[in-house]
């Protein structure tokens, strides 16, 4: 068994092929050398940041007298195992992959902030995570080409020049192994896209590190945070048919972005593309993220991205809480709420309720007829509030006793929505509400243990159903918005609890 004389100790978060390399430069010997004097066979066939074997861990830890775990902890495989909670993937999302297996031949080397290498750092792990796209200590962009020959970033080859191969220099990562000028500082990035990108930057290093990170109200661990990151990057790069990435443009100048540019590719997924074009969609992924799922879901709600889009039923495993909320607020039919825990049993206004709306409801006078009487718009609007919360399909609806039928009430609400009855009918109701210690701008999970009355409840949760928010939508209604972000901030608090 070899033991080797110098062994310098692996830097915060390098990568093992850059530790494998300054030990082989520290024994005067070219990596796949010390390799192969190790023992260890094939090392360097297949990407062994990523595919090592635990017997060529095994020796590298024997030769260099470090724990086993001390060597594995340099590889990607403990950020693997986080980003996905299914083992048998070979290549999970939202890892950069290299050289041949992008796809593009000698174009894809290895991530890079020049700025660090010139100060003799060594290659990190989280430069491998395609949403690393700037260095938080230089504030430029990563490269992974060398700007003078195109030359793809090597860690192997940050030691010799091609041309005195049979020499051993020293560790010189800021050199092109192949023109030897030393590589071109990263792009100097617009600041206000660099905060968005930090941003998210931090929030995915958190999770692969630590396993946790705060999305806005949420605390997601890095599978959860896949799971989202990785269909909005979709969504963002346009890979959704109708979602085109123009819908996205006005972005642009405030981030300080170039004006629209397409990824180039047959698959221009996240982990296959330049850092410079990767920069762009990490920024607005960013910006869209800044106040986590508060901010995201609005923002792509105003921009039409549906729940199809952003969740289609093949994308990569999303928690079914997360799944239930984007659906409840991003389908354009939503099947009933699912995240809040107020009643969903409304039936009827109480008659006090009703004094303070009586005098702003009149009867349409298009459709007094239903069943061949006329109905009395307290009927109707009870009936509105109790279809929407029931979630009952038009045929069960036309059967409930004692409601109107669906031609009329639509006819009724269509009216009093553009007389903006509608509107001052729900500002009474809500304005009650608040006066009975429920405020429906700032419902809380506190306030609702607090115990108001059971009508109260009941009023709330039929006023913040998915189903009367999207009718209320529909309508043009003024409240649509407040009450739309009132249940999500409800049911975020509520999935925060459980
Ligand atoms: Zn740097
Ligand atoms: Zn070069």
């Amino acid at each position: 068994m070899i033991v080797l004389r110098l062994r310098p100790g692996p830097a915060k978060d390098e990568v093992l092929t850059s530790w494998v390399t300054r030990l082989a430069t520290e024994q005067m010997m070219r990596p796949s050398r010390l390799t192969n004097c190790l023992g260890l066979r094939g090392f360097w066939r297949q990407d062994p940041d990523l595919n090592a074997t635990p017997e060529q861990l095994a020796g590298l830890a024997q030769a260099t007298l470090c724990r086993l775990g001390q060597v594995e902890a340099l590889t990607l495989a403990p950020i693997k195992r986080r980003l996905t909670a299914r083992p048998d993937v070979a290549r999970p999302p939202l890892l950069v992959l290299l050289g041949r297996h992008r796809g593009t031949r000698n174009v894809a080397g290895h991530p890079a902030c020049p700025a660090c290498l010139r100060e003799g750092r060594a290659y990190l792990r989280s430069w491998r995570l395609a949403t690393t796209v700037a260095c938080p200590r230089h504030g430029t962009m990563l490269v992974e080409n060398c700007r003078h020959c195109g030359a793809p970033i090597s860690v192997t080859r940050a030691h010799f020049q091609k041309a005195q191969c049979a020499q051993t220099l020293p560790w010189t990562p800021e050199r092109c192994w192949r023109c030897w000028e030393r590589l071109p500082l990263g792009g100097v990035v617009p600041t206000p896209a660099l905060t968005h990108v930090l941003g998210l930057q931090c929030l995915m290093d958190a999770a692969v590190h630590s396993g946790e990170a705060r999305v806005g109200d949420l605390s997601l661990n890095a599978a959860d945070l896949t799971g989202l990151l990785h269909p909005l990057t979709h969504v963002l790069l346009g890979l959704r048919p109708k979602v085109p990435p123009s819908v996205f443009d006005d972005l642009r100048a405030p981030l300080g972005l170039p004006p629209g540019v397409r990824a180039a590719g047959a698959r221009p997924v996240l982990e296959l593309l330049p850092p410079a074009d990767r920069f762009q969609v990490v920024a607005l992924a960013g910006w869209l993220l800044r106040d986590g799922l508060v901010s995201l879901l609005p923002e792509l709600r105003v921009r039409g991205v549906r729940f199809t889009d952003l969740l289609p039923e093949s994308t990569w495993p999303t928690p079914a809480w997360l799944r239930d909320l984007v659906h409840d607020q991003l389908a354009r039919r939503p099947r009933q709420r699912r995240l809040t825990s107020l009643p969903t049993d409304f039936q009827r206004l109480t008659d006090e309720q009703w004094d303070r709306l009586a005098p702003l409801l009149t009867r349409a006078p298009g459709a007094v007829r239903s069943g061949g009487r006329a109905r009395a718009p307290r009927d109707v609007f009870e009936g509105f509030l109790r279809r929407t919360t029931a979630g009952t399909t038009e045929d069960q609806w036309n059967h409930i006793p004692g409601v109107p039928r669906i031609k009329t009430t639509i006819t009724h609400l269509k009216r009093w929505a553009r007389t903006g009855q509608l509107d001052d009918a729900l500002s009474e109701l809500l304005n009650h509400l608040a006066e009975h210690g429920l405020s429906p701008d700032e419902p809380t999970t506190s306030a609702l243990n607090s115990d108001p009355p059971l009508w109260v409840r009941q009023t709330l949760g039929a006023l913040l159903a998915p189903r009367t928010l999207s009718v209320l939508a529909r309508l043009g209604s003024t409240h649509h918005a407040s009450l739309w972000n009132a249940a999500l901030r409800l049911g975020l608090q509520e999935v925060q609890t459980a």
